[in-house]
């Protein structure tokens, strides 16, 4: 069996864009592949501090963020599928101190997040972030994962993962690691022909972001239904005066009918139909703000079903399969580098 793994960061309170382009995604594939692949769902919790992070909330948003996957659609109860926290997870952090010592220096000081994220906090550039991406790569290594669904920031780490399987494999002269697949097959196995991009609803011709200070600019999963709808009867459009979907020249009218035929599970191609030629701007916010606080109040309802001990059950028992798993790699590994015969 294939082991398909996905971290979901849960540092801040996700956003409408994170659930329909990543949460949605993921639970999808998990669909696709309860039969056919280990599912390996993980909280990566000590990435959450490689930038600054209010750490009073981390632990209630790790448990929130379980929640969400599982008000998504995630089929828990599938034996296929395994969610648990890196931090309980201790062969993480022991596999990357050797990994460190298997990656060049140069190599890792190549990874472009690293240097966008160091600007974006200068004064809190840690070793944390620089060797994250190592932690990254034995996150996946551990579980000789093969598919790992990311965005396209992380292809580059994924990459440098499989960059160290390579080396590794060839250093010791045995299989210690499944490589992961190259980044074409990773995209074709998402289905995926252009990432998905909810945009900003303050300036559309921006994405929508989590870590954006401007509030009335994304709708948060945790937002007030109502108060959500009024984000989306403020949101940015512009003066045309017709309803199109022109990304160029229309972003704003154009995220509106995105988010409407992704709530309503509709094909883009007729939501744009029903709407040709109009003109009321407030018609199609009015129903894409009734779609959107639609979907709040029923996923909150899921979400506020799920007890913090449903969670910490599910965890336990991921985390249970998780240090069996990583502690034979670990062992593995251990063992071709002359730490044990
Ligand atoms: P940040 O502002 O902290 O970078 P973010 O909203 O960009 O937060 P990430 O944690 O970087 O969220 O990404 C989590 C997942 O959500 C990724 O798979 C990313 O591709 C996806 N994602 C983020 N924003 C959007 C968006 N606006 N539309 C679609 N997918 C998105
Ligand atoms: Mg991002």
């Amino acid at each position: 069996m294939n082991t398909i793994l996905t971290g979901v960061r849960v540092n801040e309170e996700p956003t409408l864009g994170n659930f329909l382009g990543a949460y949605v995604p993921m639970v999808n594939l998990s669909h696709e592949h309860a039969k056919d692949s280990q599912i390996n769902f993980f909280v990566p919790d000590l990435h959450s501090f490689t930038t600054p992070v209010e750490h009073s909330k981390l632990y209630d948003l790790t448990i929130k963020g379980v929640k969400y996957y599982i008000a998504a659609g995630l089929d828990v109860d599938n034996p296929n599928v395994h969610f648990y926290r890196q931090s309980r997870v201790p062969a993480h952090a022991q596999l990357c101190w050797i990994l460190d010592c298997f990656t060049p220096f140069g190599e890792a000081s190549r990874m472009t997040q690293f240097k966008e994220k160091s600007a974006e906090h200068p004064d809190a550039i840690t070793v944390g972030l620089f060797n994250y991406p190592i932690l990254m790569a034995a996150d996946i290594l551990l579980y000789d994962a093969k598919y790992v669904p990311v965005g396209e920031d992380q292809l580059q780490h994924l990459e440098l993962a499989r960059n160290i399987a390579i080396r590794m494999n060839n250093k010791f002269n045995q299989e210690l690691f499944t490589l992961p697949a190259p980044e074409q097959e990773q995209i074709k196995f998402m289905h995926l022909k252009k990432a998905l991009r909810i945009r900003s609803l303050t300036d559309p011709t921006k994405k929508m972001s989590k870590s954006a200070e401007n509030e009335k600019s994304k709708i948060l999963l945790s937002d007030d239904p109502k108060q959500a709808a009024k984000k989306i009867m403020s949101a940015t459009t512009d003066s045309e005066g017709v309803i199109r979907f022109d990304m160029i020249n229309q972003p704003g009218i154009s995220n509106l009918l995105t988010i409407e035929s992704l709530l309503t599970n509709r094909d883009i191609q007729d939501v744009i139909s029903d709407w040709a030629g109009q003109t009321s701007y407030g018609d199609l916010k009015r129903k894409v703000a009734d779609s959107v606080m639609h979907f709040l109040s029923g996923f909150q309802e899921r979400v506020n079903a799920i007890t913090d001990d449903d969670v910490k059950a599910i965890l336990e028992k991921g985390e249970l399969y998780a240090n069996e798993i990583a502690n034979n790699k670990l062992l593995q590994v251990e063992k071709a580098v002359g730490l044990y015969k």
